[in-house]
């Protein structure tokens, strides 16, 4: 027979081989980005550094992306900020909490970033993607239409928390009111709001509203190109500079660099974890 103190530790197993699971995962998962350095010049850039890689399409006179590149980390801040997302014992990545008022959002002790876009931007793949190195996270989805929508709190750590906006569709001017409005106004630890447009699609008039309430209220937003894996590199490049024209001349508090990504090829996503490690102080 067992000793008490033994029982006890066999009966917690099932619990034990399960965070084990969850470690080997976590630990397989940045055991990938080491092993993703290995791989062939242009694969790699393609994936760490996308904007380089559409530059490689223009011709050498004409790279008006290139000034634009201020964001250019070095792959040693690259796998840095990897290790901000990574979820251990000592560093805890999880859902904190849903809200539907400013009021009934979690303290402000900690940095914040947020994430706004029109729904089917791919806001949640992209907030998953984020957090593919935290597996028990869950990214709450609520599509039904009618279905209230929230804002959802994940915490990094001791370094930030990340909010999930409601996405804005044919039902905006009340979510907009209600909720983005007030929070994007008065959130005193908001660092940084990102902005979701979809590359395929360019900027449509409800994208419009929000990039006019960010100006409006003089907030440092950012804008990221979703799904880039969807188009070929000469209408990715096209829609990009689109919106790098626009960004450039119509508006005050974008960051001058855009962000493509795409959760399918993994294209932009380190890239933009550590420009939000970054921006929260999460580097030092
Ligand atoms: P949300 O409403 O903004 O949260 O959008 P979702 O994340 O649910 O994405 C909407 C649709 O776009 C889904 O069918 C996703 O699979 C798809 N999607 C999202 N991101 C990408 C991407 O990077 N590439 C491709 N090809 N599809 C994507």
């Amino acid at each position: 027979m067992a000793a008490p103190g033994l029982r006890h530790g066999l009966g917690r197993l099932p619990e034990m081989a399960a965070a084990l699971r969850r470690w080997n995962r976590v630990y397989s998962t940045s055991q990938a980005f080491s092993e993703m350095l290995r791989l062939p010049q242009k694969q790699l850039t393609r994936i760490l550094y996308p904007l380089r890689e559409l530059e490689a399409h223009l011709v050498a006179d004409m790279s008006p992306l290139l000034q634009w590149r201020l964001f250019d980390p070095s792959l040693e801040d690259i796998k840095k900020a990897e290790s901000v997302f990574t979820a251990t014992p000592r560093n805890r990545i999880e859902y904190l909490s849903s809200a539907v008022r400013l009021d009934h959002a979690p303290g402000q002790q900690q940095p914040e970033v947020c994430f706004i876009g029109r729904s089917n931007v791919g806001k949640s793949s992209l907030i998953k993607a984020l957090f593919s190195l935290a597996p028990d996270v869950e990214v709450r989805v609520s599509k039904k239409p009618g279905h209230t929508k929230k804002m959802n709190f994940f915490k990094v750590g001791k370094y930030f928390t990340l909010v999930d906006m409601p996405g804005y569709g044919y039902r905006t001017p009340e979510d907009f009111v209600d909720m983005v409005e007030p929070y994007l106004k008065e959130r005193k630890n908001l660092k940084r709001t990102f902005l979701l447009v979809d590359s395929v699609v360019g900027i449509t008039k409800t994208d419009n509203i929000a990039i006019e309430m960010c100006e409006e209220f003089a907030l440092p937003y950012v804008m990221i190109l979703t799904k880039t894996d969807k188009s070929s590199k000469g209408y990715l490049l096209k829609q990009a500079l689109q919106i790098q024209k626009f960004v450039n001349t119509k508006t005050q508090g974008c960051f001058p660099q855009l962000f493509p990504v795409s959760v399918v090829t993994y294209s932009g996503i380190h890239l933009l974890k550590c420009f939000i490690a970054d921006i929260t102080g999460s580097l030092k």
